[in-house]
């Protein structure tokens, strides 16, 4: 019966029936052109996720880390200089895979529970007459940390500094979670995979990329073929694939963008932010916890970072409360190992789930010696849920 039990780490995320059922198909052919009357549409509806009506999106059966492939090399050449703050598990791996592609990396460490240094970019940048920069690397939500970066700021310091480097950002756990604003915040390329705020399983790396970004792949020749945005869009515009393409993932996007699109967007992000207020309250009102992010405004409303007390073994915790209640925590990636647990608040989930969640934790905790009191978490996470603003699930009437 423990797999009945919602998972809540950060992704993969739980996959609704409905989703599930939707990828649950039999072969069919995708040369047919009921593929095409499928297909073409569900490019076009997920611009909304992304908020660009310009971009163009692109699926590739990879995950996110493939979709960060794509985008290196398509966009840039050898030897180019790009911008990037590091500052936790995933913009650490991105900045790896940079290195790694040969480009010339500038990273700016930044401490553990912060963003994308925005104003050390646009210094950065401003100095940089030359125009050497290429690109500036965002991660929009740095899943080991539960920290959100500020891309609107990234955006600001990058338009005062007159500079045409290309922005590119990471939003593989933020997307159809938190708003995103791919054309207001002049995103160039934004990258994002199946098995998060999308609710299917993993397999499918989604990324969006602007106009003004297309217009650099002659130009940028990294070493490509399976990734390369030319074929990928050739074929999409006679509505097919350079190479078989993975049907039921596409089949399960069609049917999550009508979930989120039958929710309300703004209701998706709302939800998003009240499940995480009610993860918030319980760790800091209920538990006296901190977050590992280090203010409020940085706190992440997908997945929650908590430092464990002195003394004890974050690892402990997580394994306890999977071998014992059957529920699945994040464990604390990278320098957090040991020292902090991950609650991923993402995708299907309701207050009642993330109430469950809570409780389970709580009586890992108890169960290990923890300085809390048994229902404190779940009680002010109960008040908030209880008194704050939600769309009703059915009318008074
Ligand atoms: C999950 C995730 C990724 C990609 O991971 P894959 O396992 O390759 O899908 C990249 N960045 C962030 C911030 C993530 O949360």
């Amino acid at each position: 019966m423990s797999n009945q039990n919602p998972v809540f780490i950060p992704g993969p995320t739980n996959i609704p029936d409905r989703l599930r059922l939707a990828m649950h198909t039999q072969t069919s052919d995708h040369r047919a052109p009921d593929f095409v009357e499928v297909f073409s549409p569900i490019l076009e509806d997920t611009k909304k996720v992304f908020g660009t009506t310009s971009g163009k999106v692109i699926l590739y059966p990879a995950t996110g880390t493939g979709g960060w492939e794509a985008a290196m090399s398509n966009l840039l050449a050898p030897g180019d200089k790009i911008l990037v703050g590091r500052f936790g598990t995933f913009s650490e791996r991105w900045v790896d895979l940079c290195e790694r592609h040969g480009l010339d990396v500038h990273v700016i460490d930044v401490e553990w529970g912060r963003g994308s240094p925005a104003d050390q970019f646009a210094e950065i940048l401003a100095a940089d007459k030359n125009h050497e920069y290429k690109a500036v690397l965002a991660t929009h939500c740095e899943t080991a940390t539960g920290v959100q970066s500020d891309v609107a700021a990234v955006r600001r310091g990058m338009d005062a500094s007159k500079h045409p480097a290309m922005l590119f950002v990471d939003c593989v756990s933020s997307l159809a979670s938190m708003e995103f604003k791919m054309d207001e915040w002049g995103v160039d390329a934004a990258i994002s995979g199946s098995q998060k705020g999308f609710m299917l399983m993993t397999g499918m790396a989604i990324l969006c990329v602007s106009e003004k970004a297309l217009e650099k792949i002659e130009g940028a020749n990294l070493p490509r073929t399976y990734f390369d945005f030319r074929d990928m869009l050739r074929a999409n515009a006679a509505g097919g694939f350079p190479y078989t393409p993975p049907l039921q993932l596409i089949f399960g996007l069609g049917e999550s963008l009508k979930m989120l699109f039958e929710e309300g967007l703004d209701n998706v992000y709302a939800r998003h932010y009240r499940l995480a207020e009610g993860v918030r309250k319980a760790i800091t009102d209920g538990w006296g916890f901190e977050l590992v992010a280090k203010t409020p405004e940085l706190a992440s409303d997908t997945v929650s970072a908590i430092y464990v007390p002195d003394g004890k073994d974050s690892n402990e915790l997580t394994e306890h409360a999977y071998n014992t209640y059957g529920v699945s925590f994040g464990i604390g990636l990278g320098q957090l190992n040991g020292k902090a647990f991950r609650i991923g608040h993402l995708g299907s989930l309701t207050d009642v789930m993330v109430l469950s969640g809570l409780a389970t934790i709580e009586m890992a905790m108890a169960d290990l010696d923890y300085p809390i009191k048994l229902g404190s978490g779940v009680s002010a996470a109960q008040e908030y849920y209880r008194t704050s603003a939600r769309k009703a699930l059915k009318s008074a009437a």
